[in-house]
């Protein structure tokens, strides 16, 4: 038994005593947390009991961004020893799936992961872990950058989708905590400026602050004008769709270049309407995301290499015994929080 978040109904957490494995099997590590992060979707998970087809049935642990040291390792692992510092992807697919073989095991149907139910998650001391979805921590990488490297790895998988090309203009809807992700993975992947939009001026404030990053108001003007009059009416090379918002759907086509790419990264909860004909037209490229694959370590080098500085998204850090306040405060989704995270070890 171990002590862990555990969100036993929809709006119900409690910190309390937990059964979970404790040895490391063949292949696996176990893992002391030292950080974690608070996703958008643990706070759903929260507040509405359910994403989509994910449904919570059973007590579960929260938690899937983190990071901590290696403890033990199991047989058969050699990429990693005890007392390594690592972060890990959530995600655990079954190796030997057609998905898997094909290199795109995020869409595997039979993944496993971490807070999705049935599946718990790791704000809790000790996890066990497959050793091939952990990822050793360059020296120069905190624990802190290491736990946001979960969702800095959609942003990377949304650039990789759009295939940037060295100077291209980007354009992000949304300046959510994905939304910034997307914007600064797009940077580091060859855009020479990225306009990102919202309607939160805290939330431009945050995104502005990154050389590169052009905050746009859509309070104050509508995102395609601004993009029409800084790229002579061209329009943007790569467009991403980071929030979410069936409304983002109306006119996005006017962002985007013709023959240009056109990323959807954000999951809207009802059916959004999409221009076909606007599509069309431009011979638009649209691209999907869902998770990532083989992101992590390309992830973690352009942390080390200091090209991509998440430490100011953190904006606020709990101690674990605190850890329910700090769901408490996602959930009131304040627009100047970027990312709380949950310090396990003192
Ligand atoms: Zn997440």
């Amino acid at each position: 038994m171990q002590q862990a978040l555990v969100l036993e109904k929809k709006g119900v957490l409690s910190l309390r005593e937990i059964d979970l494995p404790a040895e490391a099997g063949p292949g696996e590590v176990k893992i002391e947390i030292d950080t974690v992060g608070v996703c958008g979707s643990d706070v759903h998970y929260y507040t509405h009991g359910a994403i989509g087809p994910y449904v919570l049935r059973e007590p579960m642990v929260l938690g899937h961004e983190a990071a901590g040291t290696v403890v033990d390792v199991g047989s058969d692992v050699r990429n990693l020893k005890v007392g390594d510092r690592v972060c890990m992807e959530p995600g655990v697919p079954n190796l030997s799936s057609r998905a898997s073989k094909l290199g795109i095991y995020n869409v595997d149907p039979d993944v496993r992961f971490w807070a999705t139910p049935p599946i718990h998650g790791v704000l809790t001391p000790f996890v066990i872990h497959p050793a091939a979805f952990t990822y050793k921590l360059p020296d120069n990488v905190s624990f802190a950058e290491g736990a946001m490297v979960e969702p800095f790895a959609i942003g990377m998988q949304a650039a990789t989708r759009a295939r940037i090309q060295p100077g291209d203009v980007g354009a992000v809807i949304g300046a959510g905590p994905i939304g910034i992700m997307v914007a600064l993975a797009a940077l580091a992947g060859g855009c020479a400026r990225v306009f990102i939009s919202d309607l939160s001026a805290d939330k431009l404030k945050i995104a502005g602050q990154y050389p590169g990053l052009i905050p746009v108001n859509i309070t104050k003007r509508p995102f395609a004008d601004v993009i029409a009059e800084e790229t002579g009416g061209w329009g943007a090379d790569v467009v991403f769709e980071a929030s979410g918002s069936p409304k983002a759907y109306q006119g996005m086509f006017d962002l985007v270049r013709p023959g240009g790419a056109f990323v959807l990264v954000g999951l809207p909860v009802e059916p959004a309407q999409l221009d076909v004909a606007g599509a069309i037209s431009k011979e638009v490229r649209i691209e999907t995301v869902f998770r990532y694959a083989n992101i992590f370590d390309r992830a973690l080098e352009l942390i080390a290499s200091g090209k991509v500085d998440l430490k100011p998204l953190i904006t606020g850090t709990f101690d674990f015994k605190d850890s329910i306040k700090a769901f408490e405060r996602a959930a009131a989704g304040l627009p100047s929080d970027v990312k709380l995270q949950i310090k396990m070890k003192e």
